[in-house]
């Protein structure tokens, strides 16, 4: 509504074909705004992104190894009160060696004696062993809940720093996104398609002015009979090297206005900031 002037070349350009390839054109522009955007944000989201990823594995790793604190706790627990009722009765064999009356009775106690004391020295020992592996576990735990409360602080602080980073281009990035769904609906399917083909494998760049006479995407010239059919503003091509979508000037200003004098450009652009 606000482009008097766009408004009155593109009714000027006429056709569906040319108002489709005039807001193609302008797509490209928002695009390339919304690209400049993502990249103005830098890798601040992907690394959030990834912190976030390796909090949540910490966290799990962390609650792994509780987990196994509390299994050989119990299995502690367990042997020690196995080992009291065995000293108890190893105590009571050797009580009993002495209350035999015959040979026989005292190979019997001896051999529960034996086995109770055999049974008693290898709970001992587990217990030695599971105590060395629990403090390992326990000195695990420490470390990493030490490296999970700093992993949760650097994250905290990207955070911050990436919704500031946000809360600078959220505003218009909305703004180009709402643009470009409105533009969208205004293009022919079959420039979206080659528009959608050669972005990617164009820097982003599909859709360019002739300028001068050459593809202002790779700076090869454009054929002169071609050239000339651009200039009407009333046709489109392909270019041959670099196969971006060419359109012809008249189109451009259309979109961009008519070309400012450099100087006076970048004096305003200055005083603007
Ligand atoms: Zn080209």
């Amino acid at each position: 509504m606000g482009r008097p002037c766009g408004r009155s070349i593109l009714n000027d350009i006429g056709d569906e074909v040319n108002q489709s390839l005039l807001h193609l054109y302008e797509l490209q522009k928002v695009d390339s705004k919304l690209d400049e955007l993502v990249e103005s944000r830098g890798e601040l989201p992907e690394r959030v992104h990834e912190m976030r990823h390796g909090l949540d594995e910490q966290q799990d790793q962390l609650g792994q190894v509780r987990l196994d604190i509390a299994d050989l706790d119990v299995r502690t627990k367990q042997l020690s009160d196995e080992t009291v009722d065995l000293r108890e009765k190893v105590e009571r064999y050797k009580a009993q060696q002495f209350d035999v009356k015959t040979t026989r009775e005292y190979d019997a106690i001896t051999f529960q004696l034996e086995d109770g004391q055999r049974r008693l020295h290898n709970n001992v020992e587990n217990i030695t062993r599971m105590g060395i592996e629990l403090e390992g576990f326990r000195t695990d735990e420490q470390q990493m809940a030490q490296d999970l409360s700093e992993m949760q602080h650097e994250l905290a602080e990207a955070e911050t720093a990436l919704s500031e980073v946000l809360a600078d281009t959220e505003e218009e990035e909305k703004r180009l996104l709402a643009k470009r769904g409105e533009l969208v609906k205004q293009i022919q399917g079959f420039h979206m398609t080659i528009y959608n083909r050669v972005r990617p494998a164009k820097a982003g760049i599909a859709v360019v002015a002739i300028k001068n006479g050459v593809c202002s995407g790779c700076y090869n010239a454009i054929p002169r009979q071609l050239a000339m059919e651009l200039r009407k503003g009333d046709k489109h091509t392909v270019c041959e090297y670099c196969g971006r979508i060419v359109v012809g000037e008249p189109l451009a200003i259309a979109v961009d206005g008519e070309p400012q004098p450099v100087a006076s450009e970048v004096e305003s652009g200055e005083a603007e900031e």
